[in-house]
């Protein structure tokens, strides 16, 4: 029934680990999230026992629903979604990293969470790197003062960045939007302090992974080059 899904996996595997040999990178440098919006539970379970140890949700509703039936022995879960401050509450203490923090107010809410949970919670900022009007995240401009606020709560560990970038069809822009991520990753990296750290540079997704790690993602989102093009929603 999941044929589609075993070949999908060894060809993306393949791909990314000739991404990274061509970019000069360690193959075991990048890692692969399965990313599991709207999948069902069978089909998610088909990609964990194949050894994907990584899954990231959009939704938290969707998550709270599937999880349950989901083998998640020795597997991280992460959020990739935007995060609404009445959905914090169901989702800290849950998952391994929230990614999608995008903005210091939502950086507040999960910290007191997770202050009343006495956890420490890892999240990424996520950065609009295309800056367009229809994603959420830090601007190129807002991070600086973004992540200078956030480094003054106990309570979460910004542990790197994640973007979702523009759709353009053309891998030379993708490789200057993903350079451009990379170039504030280094910045920001250089000059740790406090909680924030810079480990993880989530970019990349499946119609953009290759030009990602050839800019030095280390984690890459994929979907629909996994499990087969979903149904709209
Ligand atoms: C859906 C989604 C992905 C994966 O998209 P594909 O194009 O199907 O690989 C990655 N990241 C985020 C934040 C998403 O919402």
């Amino acid at each position: 029934m999941f044929e589609h899904i075993d070949e999908n996996y060894a060809r993306l595997r393949a791909q990314i680990a000739e991404a990274a040999v061509a970019a000069g990178r360690d193959p075991t440098s990048v890692r692969l999230m399965a990313v599991t919006k709207t999948q069902s539970v069978a089909a998610i379970n088909h990609v964990l026992a194949l050894g994907v140890d990584l899954i990231g949700e959009n939704r938290v509703q969707e998550w709270l629903e599937k999880r349950d039936a989901l083998q998640l022995d020795g597997v991280e879960v992460h959020l990739i979604g935007h995060l609404q401050s009445n959905k914090v509450r169901l989702i800290v203490p849950g998952v391994q990293c929230i990614q999608s923090v995008d903005s210091v107010r939502i950086a507040q809410e999960i910290s007191r969470r997770a202050a009343n949970a006495g956890i420490v919670q890892d999240v990424l900022c996520e950065v609009n790197i295309g800056q367009e009007e229809s994603k959420f995240g830090f601007t190129l401009s807002s991070l600086e003062e973004g992540l200078a606020d956030i480094a003054r709560l106990p309570h979460l560990r910004v542990q790197g960045l994640m973007t979702v970038a523009p759709y353009t069809g053309n891998a030379a822009e993708n490789r200057a939007n993903f350079d451009a991520l990379h170039t504030l990753y280094q910045k920001f990296r250089a000059q740790e302090r406090d909680n924030i750290q810079m480990r993880v540079l989530s970019m990349g997704m499946s119609d953009d992974f290759r030009e990602a790690i050839a800019a030095g993602s280390t984690l890459v989102r994929v979907g629909s080059a996994l499990f087969g093009q979903r149904s709209v929603r």
